[in-house]
């Protein structure tokens, strides 16, 4: 299915400001949304459109790109992450003008939860890239892996504090237990006094002043750990998808990082990937595409017969209808397309010979040109 324009998703022009695509995404965005149409798979589509509009549009680089080469430009840079990503729109497009609005809060419940995971102290995990392989059968009907990784979890012993116990601390003496520093700057515009969380002690005010044994005062570890991943069906090549917090964890109870878990498909023995659809190359012999047969064809969910009638011409598609990949942002599926080819023998015996010469003489045989 052919991609709409993003301009026209948004209805705008191609000369619109940042502003005006902000202000037309808020209000489709509003008008669509899940929680205000439940059940509506057009309105959910419909906001997923503006979603992935809004994403390259607001975003001067993969506006550039998109400008000069449409769809095509951005195969790198996939629209589809996850919904969560959608959400995480919203804190910068709605927490600015609505931040203390309750309705607002409620109905985009997804920005309170990265506004928190920021207020926390203690250094932040980093973020974890995962490059996940699947194959065109996993990808068609989606899948769970588990993936083992190194990574660093919380420290058990010392419940990611990293002290000793917990009378191991003592008080921050640069901060002198506030955790926080005030700065104060002047400007034309008179005095700023500029209050940030103390860097010596992390914000926390207090500092270890004996370190916990198992992770010497990091409050984390690192092992291997199990990741489950679901996998929706009909992802594509170069898709990612975001699992929040499930990164490294942060030094002394600092705020966990990401995974980031890109999509990698492996190419397949059988069938070559056309948007949901896929492609089998099949041959079969002239008398058979002549005379009509029934062959045994692969397919994503195991081997099926297939009808080729009398007369079937080399390089028609025979579809067969949902036999591809489920599709990502809607019910049903793509088809599988079997492409006749002719098998043409390199190497016949001198029988076979002169049976094609008599089969040459007859009158059927003769082609127009
Ligand atoms: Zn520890
Ligand atoms: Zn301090």
């Amino acid at each position: 299915m052919a991609k709409r324009d993003y301009y026209e998703v948004l209805g705008l022009n191609k000369n619109a400001s940042q502003d005006e695509i902000k202000k037309s995404y808020r209000k489709l965005a509003m008008q669509f949304h899940p929680d205000r149409n439940p059940g509506d798979k057009q309105a959910e589509e419909n906001f997923k459109e503006a979603a992935e509009a809004y994403e390259v549009l607001s975003n001067d680089e993969k506006r550039a790109k998109y400008d000069r080469f449409g769809h095509g430009g951005l195969k790198s840079d996939p629209g589809f992450t996850n919904v969560n990503d959608i959400f995480s729109h919203f804190s910068d497009i709605f927490g600015g003008s609505f931040g203390g609005s309750s309705i607002f809060d409620d109905f985009f419940g997804g920005s309170q939860q990265q506004r928190s995971r920021q207020r926390s102290t203690g250094h932040p995990g980093s973020d974890l890239k995962i490059t996940l392989k699947l194959t065109l059968e996993e990808i068609a009907t989606g899948t769970t892996k588990k993936v083992k990784i190194k990574k660093y979890n919380k420290c058990s012993t010392c419940n990611g504090s990293g002290a000793k116990s917990s009378s191991s601390f003592k008080t921050c003496s640069v901060c002198n237990g506030t955790g926080e520093v005030r700065q104060v700057s002047k400007s034309i515009f008179g005095q700023f006094v500029n209050i940030a969380p103390c860097n010596n002690c992390s914000g926390t005010g207090r500092i270890i002043s004996e370190p916990c044994h198992t992770c010497s005062g990091d409050g984390r570890v690192q092992d291997e750990s199990t990741i489950k991943i679901n996998v929706p069906a009909g992802i594509f090549d170069g898709n990612y998808m975001t699992l929040r917090s499930e990164g490294n964890a942060g030094k002394n109870n600092g705020p966990a990082g990401d995974i980031i878990v890109l999509f990698e498909e492996l190419p397949h023995q059988h069938f070559t990937r056309d948007g949901d659809n896929v492609i089998h190359e099949l041959f079969i012999s002239y008398p058979e595409a002549v005379l009509g047969t029934e062959v045994e064809v692969p397919t994503l969910n195991g081997r099926a017969k297939l009808k080729i009638e009398p007369g079937t011409q080399p390089g028609k598609f025979l579809k067969m209808r949902e036999k591809g990949i489920q599709h990502l942002n809607s019910h049903g599926a793509g088809d599988q397309l079997v492409k006749i080819n002719i098998h043409v023998p390199k190497n016949v015996t001198v029988k076979e010979k002169e049976m094609l010469k008599e089969l040459q003489k007859l009158p059927n045989m003769k082609t127009s040109n």
